[in-house]
This record gives structure tokens, C-alpha cells and sequence, in this order.
């Protein structure tokens, strides 16, 4: 099984790709936190992919596809979720030759929400750096300050993109492609929805439902 989540920044689609991943053993590719992890290693793709990261802006779709097909070649067992990928037109196509020769994409799931939580989501996030697991200050926070209840570091930072500014710009860039993206896989008869401003647990409820139903 392969499917996507797709949804502005900080509306929740990493929380719930991690969530129903362990439920059901599936895993998670996101390309957000594959190019933080190439930005902390240093490597030439985490050198290139920083400038626009920190700016809240895209990375260029050639980088993000080969991180995404690279990643898909070696995953194996019940499946897969893409979170984060695709968020360009040209991305969607790209993946979609990729799958050609499988069976392709068996959903899309797009998070929605109003425009305004986001802002609120996004400055009080906070992510492992170690586990990547994912916080909120007021939403979801952890047992002890900084410390991550997942693996126990006290590790637990908040990503430059994550403050204001870069998020409004993340958001206004994101707006218009998201929309293509919907258009995009609805034609396909892909799309789903899920509406994203609620509690954690009522949305995980809903998603759990939705990927019961594809399988
Ligand atoms: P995320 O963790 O999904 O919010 O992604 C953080 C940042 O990584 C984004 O603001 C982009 O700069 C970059 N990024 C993540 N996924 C993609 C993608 N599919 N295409 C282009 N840039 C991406």
C-alpha cells in the first residue's frame, strides 16, 4: 500500500503518518525530515537544501524526487506513507511514472484546516532531534521540558522554519500548488478528506478508518 498526506505545513500529517505507521506497520517517508537529516549530516544535498529550508521555501523538485525514489527502492513490508511529498505538480507526475510499473497509489489523504490555526501550530512545535517524534507546547507536550518522551534525549528543538515569518511564507507559497495537487488526484479518483482542526485523537480515528478501507 502507498499513500499520501497532503496538507499545508504544520496541520498535523507528520503526527498522524507516525501514529497510524506504528499501528498498522507501515512506513513513513517524509521528505521534510530526510532533508533535515541530510542538513544536520552536512552532506552536499543537506549543504544545497538548507538555503531554501531556512528561507521556507521549496527544494528544488529534482533533489526531493530522488530522495523519495531512492527511499521507496528500499522499503519492503506493508507499506508505505508519503508525508510531505508530493507538494509540486511536477512531483506528483514525477512519482506517478515512478509507480507505473507497480500498482501505483492507492490514496490521498488531504489534511484541511483554516489558515490561521497553522501559524499557532507551527510556532509551538517542537521536534526530536534525535527520534523525530513531534511535540506541541500547548497541544501535545512532553512529560518533562525539552526532553523527548519517545527516546528520553533531551533533545527536543524548534526548526527556524517553524517561526513566524518563514511559516507565513511557507503557507502563501503552498496554498495554490496544494490546490493543483487536489485537483490533480481527484481527477484520479484518489482524494480523500480529513478535517484537520480537531483533537489528535478524533483525526487519528478518521485516518485509521480511511486506511482500513483501502485495504
Ligand atoms: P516539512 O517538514 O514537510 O514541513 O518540510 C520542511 C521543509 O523541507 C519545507 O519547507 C521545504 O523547504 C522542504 N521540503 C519538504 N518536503 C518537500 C517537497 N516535497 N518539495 C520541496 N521541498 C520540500
Amino acid at each position: 500500500m502507498i499513500v499520501v498526506f497532503l496538507g499545508p505545513p504544520a496541520i498535523g500529517k507528520g503526527t498522524q503518518a507516525r501514529r497510524i505507521a506504528r499501528e498498522r506497520g507501515l512506513s513513513v517517508i517524509s521528505t521534510g525530515d530526510k532533508l533535515r537529516e541530510a542538513v544536520a549530516q552536512g552532506t552536499d544535498v543537506g549543504q544545497e537544501a538548507k538555503k531554501f529550508i531556512d528561507q521556507g521555501q521549496l527544494v528544488p523538485d529534482e533533489v526531493v524526487v530522488r530522495i523519495v525514489t531512492d527511499s521507496l527502492r528500499s522499503i519492503n513490508g506493508n507499506g508505505v506513507i508519503l508525508d510531505g511529498f508530493p507538494r509540486t505538480l511536477s512531483q506528483a507526475e514525477s512519482l506517478e511514472t515512478h509507480l507505473e510499473k507497480e500498482a501505483g497509489l492507492d490514496g490521498v489523504l488531504h489534511f484541511e484546516a483554516p489558515t490561521e490555526m497553522l501559524i499557532g501550530r507551527a510556532s509551538g512545535r517542537r521536534i526530536c532531534r534525535n527520534c523525530q517524534e513531534i511535540y506541541h507546547l500547548e497541544f501535545r507536550p512532553p512529560r518533562s521540558e525539552g526532553v523527548c518522551d519517545a527516546c528520553g534525549q533531551e533533545t527536543l528543538y524548534q526548526r527556524t522554519d517553524d517561526q513566524e515569518e518563514a511559516v507565513r511564507r511557507r503557507l502563501e507559497g503552498d496554498q495554490l500548488t496544494t490546490q493543483k495537487l487536489v485537483d490533480f488526484y481527484q481527477e484520479r479518483g484518489l482524494l480523500a478528506r480529513v478535517a484537520a482542526d480537531r483533537d489528535v485523537d478524533s483525526i487519528a480515528k478518521d485516518v485509521s478508518l480511511w486506511v482500513e478501507g483501502l485495504s
